[in-house]
């Protein structure tokens, strides 16, 4: 669970499979499309029917999307690359590193030999904790090697003083995807803790314990967890950056806990000296001091045994994989099938030397001239923003000044870094799966916790560049794409201008929009919490994405499972207004023209927008993955995305003749930017 409010274009869900789809031509786009549809009545079965219809979840995915074809692409592409540079001789330091990682990774049989033995020292460690004042000192040890559990420790900018990194802990500590799932009641949560108990105890049970001694294990890290889910903070309070700041003094984050020697815990993670940092989460913190109080030592050596198999599955052997597919697969997300193992090692690799292997994959899958026509596509959408703050009814003078200043900082990042990141101190040894994953954790553990004392490095990326996604930073005041989602079907370099900015384009208006999000507001132009708005404006800011709120809400996801409306806002804020800003940019790239372009298979340019942005959103899910996201994403599903926005725009309803009292005419429409 990270601090860091970067507001991403989609949930972090998203996996691959199935075959590689070619790209987004003419016929793709109408093949996609359901014309027996109507477009006022539902725009989404509209533009992405056809899709739908054809493209059924592949067994081994829980979601099925136009992100997850086009990750399956960029996945196959990477799959190559590694399989090189494992074979390959002559090697560069980073081709070493990737090359052994993957073929370690994908070597089961090797790994399946080894068994549990590679987590003897691990284990050793944990049951020769002798009292809990020695738990700080064995947490930072797993802590600094990327094993979760009881709290989290990271650094991130200072909300307050964005050009500073300083050290933030937060609540943590959990197995299930959110603190809901331990305090619910209703049957379906009741349900999935009996399937979680029943998970922890298989995998007790494969460690060799007893199927009692098990039973009574897992009930002990169920008892744990749902302590510290009581003492957590709610994913929608998370979403108020004023809530999650509480800069405290070393002296009084240690008052919270005195159960816990932080002075020993810091210590043993190694972090640079500091006298105060951001304590997120206070209250979880207090919580934590009366469960350390409480919880015998035995059950504390249960819960961090289960952490670090939990957190390292991926390099034992096959009974552990399929456990853990068995519950947050299957049960979880409703996927029938784990996936093959060379796309979850593709996967690791990127996760753990992204850079490394992103920079082979920008040089020879990403020219120099995506970067330039991203960019000038970037500066389309600027202006049209530009344009619509200052059309704003409902904004003064005064806060419209601010908006355009703010504006103008926003930093564009398009591709991949300028500056690579340096894994020369990284070791990866061919053979050893467990050294591997856990040396890359400390890796990264001691490269975050360095920040701690420095100015932000702005120069940084959150995604590697393989990645399809997006996202906006606030505390940076800054816009990243990276070369993985700079492809069909979001900007095709055969296709019309209409398809590509309601592709691309919109995507570019969303992640600007996150600027002026419910959260982007908070934020000024150097990326601190510091209100620049009027009272008036702020009155009539918050009146209107209340509009938005209300809308979303009305919305269900599955069964009774509706969309959260506040817990959306800011990713329904950013559609809405992306959206917008990217029809201003296309009308206005006609009008430049001087000539209005010819019908494309029987649509104007309006019409094609609009199905530009529909088809980006095309998507299959489970039931279970539905009512995963629905409860704990900060995006709407697929066909809200584009049906929630389309009736909000009378440049929709006016491009495809849609009457009011028709389904995408929405009679109070919502109108943010
Ligand atoms: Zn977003």
């Amino acid at each position: 669970m990270r601090l860091t409010t970067a507001a991403l274009l989609l949930a972090g869900f998203t996996t691959i499979g199935a075959v590689a789809q070619g790209t987004n031509n003419a016929n793709a786009t109408v093949s996609a499309m359901d014309k027996s549809a109507d477009p006022c009545v539902d725009f989404y079965q509209f533009a992405c029917g056809g899709w739908k219809k054809n493209n059924p979840i592949p067994s081994d995915q829980p979601i099925w999307s136009r992100f997850g074809e086009l990750a399956e692409r960029n996945r196959t592409v990477l799959r190559g690359i590694l399989e090189n540079a494992g074979k390959a001789t002559n090697r560069n330091a980073n081709e070493q590193k990737i090359g052994d990682y993957y073929a370690t990774c994908i070597d089961e049989d090797a790994i399946n030999k080894k068994g549990i033995a590679v987590l003897k020292p691990e284990f050793d460690r944990i049951n020769g904790l002798k009292d809990k004042a020695g738990l700080p000192a064995l947490l930072a040890h797993m802590h600094s090697q990327g094993i979760d559990g009881v709290f989290s420790f990271y650094s991130g900018a200072d909300f307050k003083n964005a050009k500073e990194v300083i050290a933030q802990a937060d609540q943590g500590g959990l197995s299930l995807p959110d603190r809901d799932y331990y305090l619910k009641d209703d049957p379906k949560s009741v349900e999935l803790r009996k399937a979680f108990v029943e998970h922890v105890a298989n995998t007790f049970k494969l460690l060799g314990d007893s199927p009692e001694k098990a039973a009574a294990e897992a009930k002990a890290v169920m008892d744990i967890e749902t302590a510290l889910a009581k003492g957590s903070m709610d994913r929608v309070e998370r979403r108020e950056p004023e809530k999650i700041y509480h800069k405290l003094s070393s002296q009084d984050w240690q008052a919270l806990t005195p159960s816990f020697s932080f002075t020993a815990y810091l210590n043993g993670m190694g972090t640079p000296a500091f006298t105060s940092l951001n304590v997120a989460t206070p209250d979880f913190y207090k919580a934590l001091d009366a469960q350390l109080k409480n919880v015998n030592l035995d059950d504390l050596k249960t819960y961090l045994r289960w952490h670090l198999v939990r957190s390292q599955v991926q390099s034992l052997p096959k009974a552990f994989v399929d456990e853990d597919f068995n519950f947050y697969g299957k049960t979880l997300q409703g996927t029938k099938e784990l996936r093959a193992r060379w796309k979850r090692c593709v996967a690791a690799t990127d996760g753990d030397l992204g850079e490394a292997l992103g920079q082979v994959f920008v040089e020879k899958y990403y020219p120099p001239e995506a970067k330039d026509r991203t960019l000038k596509m970037v500066k389309q959408l600027e202006d049209a923003l530009r344009r619509d703050i200052g059309d704003l009814p409902w904004m003064s003078a005064a806060t419209k000044k601010q908006a355009l200043i703010k504006l103008e900082a926003i930093e564009n990042k398009i591709g991949y870094p300028n500056k690579w990141r340096d894994y020369s101190t990284l070791k990866i040894e061919r053979g050893d799966a467990l050294g591997n994953s856990l040396r890359a954790n400390a890796f990264e553990v001691h490269r975050q916790l360095a920040k701690i004392g420095k100015p932000l490095d702005k120069q940084e990326w959150q995604m590697t560049p393989p990645t399809v996604n997006a996202y906006y930073d606030p505390t940076e005041n800054d816009i990243n794409f990276p070369a993985g989602i700079l492809q069909p079907p979001f900007y095709d370099f055969k296709a019309d201008d209409a398809l590509n900015f309601g592709g691309m384009g919109a995507v570019i208006g969303h992640e600007l929009t996150h600027g002026f999000d419910d959260q982007g507001a908070l934020f000024d132009p150097q990326g601190n919490l510091k209100n620049w708005w009027t009272p008036e404006d702020e009155k009539a800011f918050k009146e209107r994405t209340q509009c938005l709120v209300d809308e979303y809400d009305s919305f269900v996801a599955v069964d009774d499972v509706h969309v959260r409306g506040k817990l959306t806002l800011g990713e329904n804020t950013a559609d809405n207004g992306g959206l917008r800003i990217a029809y201003m940019a296309l009308v206005k790239s006609i009008a430049d023209s001087g000539k209005q372009p010819e019908k494309i298979d029987g649509y104007t340019p309006e019409q094609r927008f609009f199905i530009g942005w529909g088809q980006i959103w095309c998507q299959n899910q489970t039931d279970q993955m539905a009512r995963l996201l629905a409860q704990n994403n900060e995006h709407s599903p697929g066909d809200y995305r584009t049906n929630g926005v389309v009736q909000n725009m009378p440049e929709f309803q006016k491009a495809w003749g849609c009457k009011a009292g028709q389904q995408m005419v929405r009679a109070n429409a919502c109108h943010v930017w």
